[in-house]
């Protein structure tokens, strides 16, 4: 069977779509996400607290909005910093990984 051109254009354009929804949902820019996983990743994630003391210190050093992430953080399953790298991570690291090849 052949595929409909015209739908796997279709398909793509959705996907980049969803994808653009899911880049402009982040509470910071996607370089900064990568750069907070990285971070956790050398310092934090390992000897977790249980708190985000690791993530609420590298946000405003990037000048970011801890209030705002934090909840955000939150709602994605990030309560600590172990899980803030264990749950994003794995939730958002295929469309960062997009992003990167992308840019
Ligand atoms: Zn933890």
């Amino acid at each position: 069977m052949n595929k409909d051109p015209r739908k796997v254009e279709l398909k793509k354009a959705w996907s980049e779509q969803e994808h653009r929804k899911v880049i402009a949902s982040l509470p910071m820019p996607p370089q900064d996400l990568r750069d907070l996983f990285d971070h956790l990743e050398d310092d934090g994630a390992a000897e977790c607290d249980p708190t985000l003391r690791v993530t609420t210190e590298f946000l405003p050093k990037r000048g970011l909005d801890v209030e705002r992430i934090v909840p955000w953080s939150r709602e994605h399953g990030g309560h600590c910093d172990c899980e803030v790298f264990a749950n994003i991570e794995d939730e958002f690291s295929e469309i960062l990984g997009k992003y990167d090849h992308a840019a």
